[in-house]
């Protein structure tokens, strides 16, 4: 299959042209054009929806075996054409090649694979049978009773830049599987390639109307999904303010919600730390994306005796990453989305400087190519705790770096953003690591690593947002669950 422009919207099966027109998709390291995306229209979201609601019925009646072939065989295809799809992910978001190539497309099929073995889990929960009394109500005796997972209906899929295609695939697998009908709403600044894997799900056979997909430079269509009485549920992964947004509006409509929003990680590192293998996990901040994910290690929190060693060592790791062009092999630094982005993280440093910390590295005025959105690796030691720095996220590779002199402290610091995503902590002693991950207020802890699990349930305490999503948690995010009782 080939890759490539014109790219249309999928709209009730029917591949049709943007009504508002195209608008040019950036490379944000060259700033050249990678392509024109479909610039729909408010009233092309409507339809989308429609679509969606008219091949509900349908969809949620087909065999969970029929459900799983499909994602399997837009799985095969999706790895069948990575070769082609992992420059253009490249190009659209500025990833480095090795993230392209390791997690881009590949992480997008694992998490296709994965719901389709997930349509097949059981949706039944039996219960124990309940001896009841005679009742006004009705006569007494055994009455059996049963749960059973049932799809939501109709899901509108919001999804931010950084992770295009795997974001989707983990909303729109585990939503397809338990026999919910999608529109797509994927982020402005890089459409292209769920373009192309919504092309994929069509060419494998998903029936018209079971996948709708619509783009656009602005926020509008994604604004409409939200308030479109056809949706039944939004399931979005953005920034916290758009997410409080789209709670307030899919609540007055009763929508069922399911909100990933952002970050500010901690890292706790105390006193028994390996200090070594904590910076390379903290380090990632700057080399996995640029900074730009949700659960990075942003804020280095250390005890007092360690402080030095660690800023020092983060300095030191700091000065050896090669930052540009993201298609170089020894690149690990790329740019930002876009100017704007760019721009957002400069005034974020500059306003850490104004506030008292110290620029250890990187920084506003350090050297980068002059063409793309590029922020070098920045630390900030020495940060106040109450400083903007420290409390908002970034959503670029910018460390923060805080002392602290006993637990309890550490802890406070940790649980002291709006924020509860991800945290982690670092500990020579996994017992008292433990010890300490049940008092962070947060959805996620790791415990001497940032490498993850997708079993485990995903999502966000407090301002990072609501739900819970990732391995067979994702498929309950995506149903409603029904109770049958009988009498036995
Ligand atoms: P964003 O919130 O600006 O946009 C996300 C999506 O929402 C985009 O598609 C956008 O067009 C759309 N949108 C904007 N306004 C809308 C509205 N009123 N109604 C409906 N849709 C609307 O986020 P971004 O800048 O694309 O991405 C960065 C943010 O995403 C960061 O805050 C980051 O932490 C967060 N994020 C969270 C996770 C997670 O799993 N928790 C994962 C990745 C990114």
């Amino acid at each position: 299959m080939p890759i490539g422009g014109p790219y249309e919207l999928l709209i009730g099966g029917r591949w049709v042209p943007g009504a508002a027109g195209t608008y040019p998709v950036r490379n944000p390291a060259t700033e050249e054009v990678v392509g024109e995306a479909p610039e729909a229209s408010v009233d092309q979201a409507a339809e989308a929806a429609e679509a969606a609601a008219g091949a509900f019925p349908a969809w949620a009646a087909t065999e969970p075996g029929e459900r799983a072939a499909l994602l399997h065989a837009a799985a095969g295809a999706l790895r069948t054409l990575a070769p082609n799809l992992v420059p253009l992910v490249i190009a659209e978001t500025g990833c480095t090649a090795t993230v392209g190539r390791t997690m881009q497309v590949p992480q997008a099929a694992v998490r296709l694979e994965r719901y389709a073995d997930g349509a097949l889990e059981p949706t039944v929960i039996p219960l124990p049978p309940q001896e009841m009394p005679h009742t006004a109500l009705a006569p007494g005796g055994l009455i059996g009773a049963i749960a059973r997972r049932v799809p939501v209906g109709v899901v509108a899929c919001i999804t931010p830049y950084n992770f295009p295609i795997v974001n989707m695939a983990g909303k729109i697998g585990p939503a397809l599987a338990m026999g919910n009908t999608v529109v797509i709403r994927p982020a402005p600044q890089d459409p292209l390639a769920v373009i192309e894997l919504v092309r994929i799900l069509d060419a494998v056979g998903f029936p018209p109307g079971v996948v709708n997909v619509v783009t656009g430079s602005g926020p509008e269509t994604g604004a409409a999904l939200v308030e479109d009485p056809h949706v039944d549920m939004v399931s979005f992964t953005g920034s916290t303010a758009v997410g409080r947004r789209i709670g307030e509006v899919a609540g007055r409509t009763m929508k069922r919600r399911l909100l990933e929003l952002g970050g500010k990680g901690a890292a706790l590192v105390l006193d028994d730390a390996d200090v070594r293998r904590a910076v390379a996990m903290i380090a990632s901040t700057w080399t996995f994306h640029s900074g730009q994910i949700c659960t990075a290690p942003t804020r280095a929190i250390v005890h007092r005796s360690r402080y030095d060693e660690v800023v020092e060592t983060l300095a030191t790791t700091a000065g050896t990453l090669t930052i540009g062009d993201p298609l170089a092999p020894d690149t690990v630094v790329g740019p930002l989305i876009s100017a704007a982005q760019r721009d957002r993280v400069l005034g974020h440093i500059r306003a850490g400087l104004a506030e008292g910390a110290t620029l250890v590295h990187g920084g506003d005025e350090a050297a980068v190519p002059d063409r793309g959105f590029y922020v070098a690796p920045t630390l900030l030691a020495d940060c106040r705790p109450d400083a903007t720095v420290v409390q908002e996220e970034i959503f670029g590779p910018v460390i923060v770096a805080l002392p602290f002199d006993d637990e309890d402290e550490g802890v406070a610091l940790v649980n002291g953003t709006p924020y509860g995503l991800y945290d982690y902590v670092f500990s020579g002693d996994t017992a008292r690591a433990m010890r300490i991950s049940r008092r962070l207020r947060t959805g996620n802890v790791g415990i001497n690593t940032v490498q993850r699990n997708h079993e485990t349930p995903f999502g966000g305490m407090r301002q990072s947002g609501v739900g819970r999503d990732g391995g067979s948690f994702g498929l309950h995010a995506y149903s409603e669950l029904q109770s049958v009782v009988w009498p036995g």
